[in-house]
């Protein structure tokens, strides 16, 4: 399989971003708002913006939330930690990121994750699930209490406000979005040569 000719992708680009998931559409979002120029490279068609996010239920996780609150459901930062240490078992020395990764996550989750997403235009459903049900103490594995916060309009109501800036982005030039080109595993030195045609060839964007 040959890389893509040079002269075929733009070089003129600050950060590549690999997967138009929901992460690599949010690192973009973010991205544009440092007004860096992005390359956003997948190796599914345009069609498929989004990737699983696109298919799924849209259940987000917040802690101590106002509709946790309306529903009686008692929740916190500490509860929250506790549940999430106690399934994921930090124990060895690799576990260092992770458990830096899970912290930085409670306190998003408990703090501006939800005023973020309303500011975006995100709803959520006024019932809320117990997804990753585990025993039923905190010392077990899986969350004591519901915190599966489910988007109105579920995943594709949740990709809305980062599909749409990206697709701005990529009408002005900020970003160039390629598709059906699969990239081999990053390094610092990455460029668009490590990006390659997908198997079944480059489809028009
Ligand atoms: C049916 C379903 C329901 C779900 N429901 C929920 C839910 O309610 N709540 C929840 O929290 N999670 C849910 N999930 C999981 C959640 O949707 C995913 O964890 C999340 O969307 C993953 O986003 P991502 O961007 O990390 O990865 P992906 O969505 O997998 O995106 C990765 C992208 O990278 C591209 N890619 C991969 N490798 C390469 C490569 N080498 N070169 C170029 N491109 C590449 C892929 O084509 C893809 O577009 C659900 C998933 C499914 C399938």
């Amino acid at each position: 399989m040959n890389p893509i000719p040079p002269h075929t992708v733009p070089t003129e680009a600050d950060v590549i971003v690999v997967g138009a998931g929901l992460a690599g559409l949010v690192a973009t979002w973010e991205l544009l708002y440092a007004d860096k120029r992005v390359l956003l490279v997948d190796q599914e068609g345009a069609a498929s913006i989004g990737g699983q996010a696109w298919w799924s239920f849209g259940g987000l996780f917040l802690v101590d939330s106002p509709e946790q609150r309306r529903l009686g459901v008692h929740d916190s930062i500490e509860l929250a930690r506790q549940d999430w240490f106690a399934s994921a078992g930090f124990d060895r020395a690799e576990d260092y990121w992770p458990t830096l990764w899970a912290d930085a996550y409670l306190d998003f989750a408990s703090g501006e994750k939800r005023a973020w997403l309303h500011g975006l235009g995100i709803r959520f459903f006024p019932v809320i699930g117990r997804a990753e049900r585990g025993g039923y103490t905190a010392l077990e594995h899986g969350n004591s209490v519901p915190r599966f916060h489910i988007v109105r309009g579920t995943g594709p109501a949740l990709l809305t406000p980062f599909v749409t800036r990206v697709r701005q982005a990529v009408q002005t030039g900020q970003v160039t979005a390629l598709h059906r080109r699969t990239c081999s595993p990053v390094s610092p030195h990455t460029s668009t040569d490590a990006c390659w045609p997908s198997p079944s060839g480059p489809a028009p964007n």
